[in-house]
């Protein structure tokens, strides 16, 4: 808050400043015009001199003005006064004939300058805020400011031709003109100041944007754009988590959580080089991007990185031993940022899975391989079999009333000997064959029917279905969802899909369009998992979708973690503005529940209120009206 403050009061106190300056310089000239008038008799023009003085002073408060508030008020005033200068200047050249030279090129000077102006303002229009202050500072400025300087001293051979019978009024036009510099140069001053605070505020809030507040790391995002940035090098990129980290906060508490998380991040970035990056890209994970291109380097830091966890961390009197999970992947030809991630990510399961400590992504190997091709043989019976994929449903409640609003349906294996297998393990599998096209046709079929059984037994249930890039990019489904909504009977306002980000990016012409063809069927959007990819804001404005969800692993240590807490509200915030809704998911306690109320979050889902649910269970919920809908 308070770094958020420090930048406006100064920038409210130097408008202030300025506006005094400016409202001094306007009463200096008024008295100064108007004791010329009454000491010069007819003929004297010294008030010409001193209105173009005004108007200039005048004119450079306004460009500040317009970049203090970009809101496009002072447009008006500000081409006015550049008019109202003009007029003087033009008036100031026809009326001293002795100095006509100087002040037909003075106007002359002013004239063009309009230009600069008004692509000044353009620039400020745009919100280019850079190039703005580029042309006010090495334009504008310096120009006005000669001007001035010639102006006063086109004024002061003008009085300077009057007899001794106007001495007094032109003694006290050189005072009046002298303090016109003054006022005009200490405006500049403070401009200057302006500038640079301005820039100094700039500068806090890109910081801001790409930092974690706790840690003061780079957060996710911009991670993952250093990452992309060095990607020609073929970087390793670690990924890891602080194994426990979850005790630590719900026994001990969030404070002594901070304080670990805050000591972590120290730990990281002791033991990597200048030119390394340390992040933190959530909750109890951190990653480093290594720019050695020698993967074995990835080994040595991870060791040392284990090393250093081997010391306790004493916080608040508390001491706590924890270890750490480290994967690390090396970036391959043609690999995306995405991927070089992903792999991170997956070795670093792998690691805490078999409490190794860590694991490098070795790629697939032969072995992966012919199991991977064994899985999809499998899967492909399972398709044709209903009893081995079903679907399970799990509850989307309003954050504030409980009620349900509606269900997603999600993908339940169950292999005949290995047993129930995750989708976060099949769906990458089907995903990258043909037989994504028929998973989602049998999960679409099956989730419409229980739709409909639900609608005949008077339950209005909203159902959502995940949809893999492969099938929303496939040019038939927005006709193929359309179809079976007929078939089934199922109104479209009763079915949305989920996407994911990286499924909207990955061609987001074609994406746009299906979009568009399900909104006409009725059937509404969501985008899934959403900050964990890299949607721009611009598609976000563009793209046809009704719902966000927020991914999990901001939403799970969002009560005990301010930095998530705040990643949650601003994407609340930014949903609504867009007119959207907004699905918090992952809600596991009271505690993320409660912080949702507070933020003023739409819907949620997680363990807290329900477990992905059978057809069954779920119907006999609705029916014992445990569920409102
Ligand atoms: P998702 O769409 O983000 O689904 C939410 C996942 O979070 C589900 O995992 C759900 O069981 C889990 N979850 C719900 N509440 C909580 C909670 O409070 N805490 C935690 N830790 N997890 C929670 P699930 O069912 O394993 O699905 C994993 C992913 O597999 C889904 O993520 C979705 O991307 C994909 N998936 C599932 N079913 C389908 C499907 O029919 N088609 C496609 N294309 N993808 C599917
Ligand atoms: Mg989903
Ligand atoms: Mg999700």
């Amino acid at each position: 808050m308070s770094k958020k403050r420090a930048p406006r009061a100064l920038t409210t106190t130097l408008a202030l400043l300025l506006a005094g300056l400016s409202g001094y310089s306007v009463v200096a000239n008024w008295q100064q015009g108007t004791l010329v008038r009454e000491v010069a008799a007819a003929g004297s023009d010294t008030d010409a001199y001193q209105k173009a003085a005004f108007e200039l002073t005048t004119e450079i408060g306004l460009l500040q003005g317009a970049m203090l508030e970009p809101d496009g008020e002072e447009r008006a005033d500000l081409l006015a006064t550049n008019q109202a200068a003009n007029n003087a200047m033009e008036r100031m050249a026809s009326v001293d004939e002795e100095h006509h030279g100087s002040a037909v090129d003075l106007a002359e000077r002013h004239a063009k300058l309009r230009m600069v102006v008004v692509g000044f303002l353009n620039q400020v229009d745009r919100g280019d805020t850079g190039a703005a202050e580029t042309t006010l500072e090495e334009i504008l400025e310096p120009e006005y400011s000669s001007m001035m300087k010639d102006l006063l001293n086109e004024q002061n051979h003008h009085v300077s031709d009057y007899d001794q019978q106007q001495a007094d009024s032109l003694n006290e036009s050189r005072k009046s003109g002298v303090t016109v510099l003054i006022v005009f140069l200490l405006g500049l001053v403070v401009l200057g100041g302006f500038a640079a605070s301005r820039r100094g505020h700039r500068r806090q809030v890109e910081a801001m944007a790409a930092t974690d507040p706790l840690t003061g790391l780079l957060n996710r995002t911009a991670f993952v754009s250093r990452t992309a940035q060095a990607l020609d090098d073929r970087p390793t990129v670690l990924v890891i988590n602080v194994d426990g980290f979850r005790d630590v906060n719900e026994q001990l508490g969030h404070r002594v959580g901070d304080l670990l998380l805050v000591e972590t991040g120290r730990r990281l970035s002791s033991l990597v080089r200048g030119d390394d990056v340390v992040a933190r890209l959530g909750g109890d994970e951190f990653a480093v991007l290594l720019h050695d291109a020698d993967p074995a380097i990835g080994e040595t830091i991870a060791a040392r990185l284990t090393e250093t966890f081997d010391r306790s961390f004493t916080m608040d009197e508390i001491t706590v031993d924890l270890e750490v999970s480290i994967g690390a992947a090396t970036a391959r030809e043609g690999e995306d940022v995405v991927t070089v991630l992903r792999h991170a990510d997956a070795a670093m399961h792998e690691a805490k899975s078999h409490h190794a400590g860590f694991h490098r992504y070795q790629g697939e190997d032969k072995q992966d391989a012919a199991a991977r091709l064994l899985l999809l043989g499998d899967l492909r019976r399972a398709l044709d079999d209903p009893d081995q994929l079903t679907l399970h449903y799990q509850p989307k409640v309003a954050v504030g009333s409980g009620a349900l609003v509606g269900v997603e349906a999600l993908a339940r294996w169950t292999h005949p000997e290995r047993g129930p297998i995750s989708p976060a393990e099949f769906i990458p599998v089907l995903e990258v064959t043909n037989l994504m096209h028929k998973f989602t046709e049998r999960v679409l079929t099956t989730a419409l029917r229980q739709a409909r059984a639900w609608l005949d037994a008077g339950h209005r249930v909203p159902i959502a279905v995940n949809v893999s890039a492969r099938s929303l990019l496939d040019p038939n489904f927005p006709d193929r969802v359309a179809a079976l909504l007929s078939e089934i009977g199922v109104p479209g306002d009763l079915l949305s899909i989920e996407v994911t980000e990286y499924a909207l990016m990955s061609d987001p012409d074609t994406a746009i369009e299906a979009l568009h063809r399900l909104n006409a069927a009725g059937v509404k959007a969501s985008i899934d998992d959403y900050g964990t990819g890299y949607s721009s804001m611009t598609y976000l404005k563009v793209l046809p979708i009704a719902e966000l969800k927020i991914d999990r692993s901001f939403v799970l240590d969002m009560a005990g973690d301010s930095s998530s807490r705040a990643l949650v509200a601003s994407t609340v915030e930014l949903g609504h503005r867009l007119g959207l809704t907004v699905v918090a998911e992952g809600v596991e306690d009271e505690a993320a529940a409660q912080a949702l109320r507070e933020i003023g979050c739409d819907t949620a889902q997680g363990y807290h209120f329900d477990r992905p649910l059978s057809a069954d269970a779920l119907t006999s919920r609705l029916e014992s009206r445990l569920l409102i809908v």
